[in-house]
This record gives structure tokens, sequence and C-alpha cells, in this order.
């Protein structure tokens, strides 16, 4: 593929700033779309309390998020220069196996991560601060520790480097990953109710799954998908939209 042989052979004086951007036009987009959801869905689906004033330390922290996820970035294109990351190019049925290896693997490992993370002194020293906000907003999604982040960015290159999925796969993957991580910081609930009535729909992570979680810590460590929490015991279903969107100090 042209485009993947030409990036192979950037330095790294080329590839470190194109992360940067790349990362920073994600971190956009999905603070973006996390707003445009609460603009769509605010009236009557909202969870909790809507457009607070973005604090200083969730700036300095989604910054350092940030910067880390450029290195995790870049951590991952090295990998693959030195040939111990491999990704596949081919075009074929398998794309959706290799979706579903990392949408699933990426959910399970997230999950054991994230439920060690509560049953330990990490809790408080770590992954406290995320949960510092009980009503996340579309920021609060890239609101994380340094460790944390390394952490998942760790999982995530690990799966990479033992699983060598197609391109489009990994594309497929992180778009969606960052899809449900608007989703679940964005306070409004948009999946129909319908939805968790629907034998198979109802396993998917909805907005009110991780809102859930951020107000009683003690259920719903997955991201993705219910499955890992309903198989293991820590499931409690969502929030449902409250009758009227709740205004901070209304
Ligand atoms: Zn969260
Ligand atoms: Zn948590």
């Amino acid at each position: 593929m042209p485009l993947l042989d030409s990036l192979k052979a950037l330095s790294w004086q080329t590839a470190l700033p194109l992360f940067l951007v790349e990362n920073l036009l994600v971190l956009l987009l999905a603070v973006g779309f996390g707003y445009l959801l609460q603009w769509l869905f605010g009236k009557g689906q909202a969870l909790g309390p809507l457009y607070h004033p973005v604090s200083r330390q969730e700036m300095w922290l989604a910054a350092c998020t940030l910067l880390l996820n450029t290195c995790i970035t870049y951590a991952g294109f090295w990998l693959w220069q030195q040939g111990l990351i491999l990704i596949r190019t081919d075009v074929s049925y398998r794309f959706i196996l290799d979706f579903l290896v990392l949408f699933l693997g990426m959910d399970l490992a997230m999950y054991v991560f994230h439920y060690l993370i509560h049953h330990s002194v990490l809790y408080r020293w770590v992954h406290g601060l995320h949960h510092h906000y009980t009503s996340p907003q579309p920021i609060d999604l890239f609101v994380l520790h340094p460790i944390e982040t390394v952490g998942f960015g760790g999982l995530w290159l690990l799966l990479m480097y033992v699983y060598p999925a197609s391109f489009a796969a990994i594309v497929a993957y992180l778009t969606v990953n960052v899809l449900f991580g608007v989703l679940g910081h964005c306070g409004v609930e948009p999946f129909p109710a319908s939805w968790a009535r629907h034998p198979l729909l109802k396993h998917l992570g909805s907005s009110g799954f991780h809102f859930q979680h951020h107000q009683h810590d003690t259920y719903n460590f997955g991201f993705y998908t219910s499955l890992w929490d309903r198989l293991f015991g820590t499931y409690a279903s969502s929030l449902t939209p409250g009758p009227s969107p709740v205004e901070r100090g209304a």
C-alpha cells in the first residue's frame, strides 16, 4: 500500500509533529462531537448536569494526555518500523475478524486494567482523578492521570504486537474507540431506549453505561460493551435519561 510505504519511511522529525497534529485533531473532533450530542439530545436525554465550564485542571490534564498519546502513537510507529508490529494490507473478509479481535480484545484488556486500578492503591493516586468528575463532560474523556494514559496505550501496543491486524481494521477500531469514549463522557444518551431490550444491541456500552460508572464506581468497568461486566458480576443497568436537562447551579 503506497500510503503505508511512504509513512514507514518518515523520519522521527517528520513523524512526531504529524502524530501531534493527528492527536490534536482527534481531541478537537471528539470534544466537538460530544458537544454536538449534548446539543442534539440535551433536551430530555440528559443523564446529569450539562454545560459546565472547563476547569484549568481539565485543560492541563487533557494537554498532558494529548502529548502522551502522541508519544504512544510514535512508539507504535517505531515498533512497526522495526518490524515488531506487523500491519497487514490485505482487503478481505478477515477485516471483520480483525475488527472483532481488536474491539473485544481491547474491551477485555481495559476491563481487567480498569478493575485492577479500582481495587488497588492506584485508585486513590491515579484513577481518582478521572472520578473526580461524577457528571463527566466531553473533555473528561482526556482527563486521565499520565499513568493510566500510558497503561491504556501500552495495552493497545501489546495487542498490536500480539495480533497483526489489517490497516483498515486498525483505522476502524481507533475510530470506534474514540466514538465510545465520546459517548461515555457526553452526559446525554443518544441510544434509543428500545436498544436496552434488543438481544444484541443491549450489550453495547451506552452513554448511560459509563455515566453510571462515574456515579457509582463499583459497577460497569467495561467500555465498549457490558459483556465482561455481565460475565464477572459487576454490571449495573444503565442510567436512564431524566425528564429534563439539569443545568449546573439551576
Ligand atoms: Zn470516564
Ligand atoms: Zn473507573
